[in-house]
């Protein structure tokens, strides 16, 4: 029997403020199977973790293979020791809901892919994401730029404009001189382009994201224009084969204009802080969100949204989002990574910092269905969550309602201004976007987004 809280949770939308759904064509020409729908996800991490070796999770994954007998019990040994994650929880909870599996067995599976009507499909992605999860919309980062077509003339698949080589140091000159069209052999160039592409591209953007923290320190300090130049004219001659100072140097340069762009524009700045996904690269103190704190400090009128709690420094991202005016939390990937942390840290933040600040939900994801699955799991443990705060006399039922309609949509939408920025995307045309001399923001993607090279 659902309490009013659990079932008003269930029943009410969703916002996913991150995830990187997959391109409508590149996902239908994957031709997504019952076992692809279940384990191309993060799980495949903590299966490795476990000690099942890439040959076994390549195979997994690999719907042209149809022996999905084989295919799961290859890794079966390991499923059975990650069962009590939160990435298999959430493998359970897509499997329930899609394929009406309670316990995953290779007779189970093998029913479900002959039963299994999720093929690859046109509108797949919507009704899984929509229908099914019960989400609002999803905030997109494809990894890469520039825009897909097709987010223009709807309003569910909203984008981030995605400038992780420009902070990791290593802008992709060939992109950039492609996509505007320029010559970029100075840093006044540089700027430039990076100008240009905020104009273009910020009228449909929801956000700016970027994820440097992968390829180096999250530590941040400024840098003068000679030394940006100095660092600038190496890297354009050697490229990624350059020191490691010198990208510092002109990813930390790079990051002071995007700053100041999305604070013109007034687009949030979301970075990547804690915990990496895949296994065997991860240098913890080089996540963590304090290193932050002077980039923030230097642009009081950017909006930072720090992502996936930083786990696991996560109560010092509590205390930079009750410190700093402008710095907001998302706990997008945080409920998977470990539903447990990520229901104290809940508690820790309400208890500490304005709740205004706070975003409950992103997949993370590359398939719909695992977003299903992650939107499920979400939805169980945001609700056993405030249920304790309920239990322990510090909210009512009615109060904790009330926060869940804030934290599920209310909050997204006032936050990245949702109902101007739908509206924009949903009666943009290419022609009303040619007239604006905006199309060189959007181009057919060469690649899928999983096949991006970049996490
Ligand atoms: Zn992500």
């Amino acid at each position: 029997m659902l309490t009013d809280l659990a079932n008003f949770i269930d029943c009410s939308p969703l916002c996913s403020t991150h995830e990187h759904t997959e391109y409508e064509h590149y996902y239908r020409a994957s031709k997504p199977d019952v076992l692809t729908h279940l384990f191309d996800n993060y799980v495949i991490h903590d299966l490795q973790s476990a000690g099942a070796k890439e040959s076994q999770l390549a195979a997994l994954i690999d719907p042209s293979n149809d022996d999905v007998e084989h295919r799961f019990r290859s890794i079966q040994p390991y499923w059975d020791k990650i069962q009590q994650t939160g990435y298999a929880d959430a493998v359970m909870l897509t499997a329930k809901r899609l394929f009406e599996i309670d316990e995953l067995t290779a007779e189970r599976i093998m029913a479900a892919q002959r039963a299994s009507h999720f093929t690859g499909k046109e509108d797949e992605r919507l009704t899984l994401l929509k229908g099914i999860g019960g989400l609002d919309h999803v905030q997109i980062d494809t990894n890469s730029r520039p825009f897909p077509p097709e987010m223009i003339g709807q309003d569910f698949f909203l984008y981030d404009l995605n400038m992780f080589d420009f902070a990791a140091g290593n802008p992709d000159f060939d992109l950039i001189e492609s996509q505007l069209g320029v010559e970029v052999t100075s840093l006044e160039a540089l700027e430039s382009a990076i100008g240009t592409l905020f104009t273009i591209s910020a009228p449909y953007a929801v956000a700016v994201k970027t994820q440097h923290a992968y390829a180096r320190t999250l530590k941040w300090s400024p840098h003068s224009n000679e030394d940006a130049a100095r660092s600038f004219e190496k890297i354009r001659q050697v490229g990624a084969k350059t020191s490691e100072a010198d990208r510092l140097c002109l990813g930390d340069w790079c990051l002071s204009r995007i700053a100041a762009m999305c604070a013109l524009h007034n687009l949030p700045l979301k970075i990547h802080t804690g915990y990496f996904a895949k296994n065997n690269f991860m240098p913890s103190e080089n996540l963590r969100a304090g290193n932050l704190d002077a980039l923030i400090k230097a642009n009081p009128s950017t909006r930072f949204v720090l992502m996936h709690i930083a786990y696991p420094h996560s109560d010092e991202l509590i205390a930079l989002a009750k410190h700093y005016t402008n710095v907001s939390i998302d706990m997008c990937w945080a409920w998977s990574i470990n539903p447990l942390h990520a229901g104290d840290f809940l508690r820790r933040y309400l208890h500490a910092a304005p709740k205004n600040k706070l975003f409950i939900f992103g997949g993370d994801a590359h398939l719909p269905a695992a977003s299903v699955g992650y939107s499920l799991q979400c939805r169980k443990w945001f609700g056993r969550t405030l249920q304790k705060e309920i239990s322990d006399d510090l909210m009512t039922e009615d109060q904790a309602i009330a926060l869940a309609r804030f934290f599920m949509t209310e909050n997204p939408f006032d936050y990245y201004d949702l109902l101007n920025k739908k509206s924009a995307l949903r009666s943009a045309t290419m022609e009303s976007i040619a007239a604006s001399g905006h199309e060189r923001a959007f181009g057919a993607p060469p690649k899928g987004i999983r096949d991006s090279g970049k996490a």
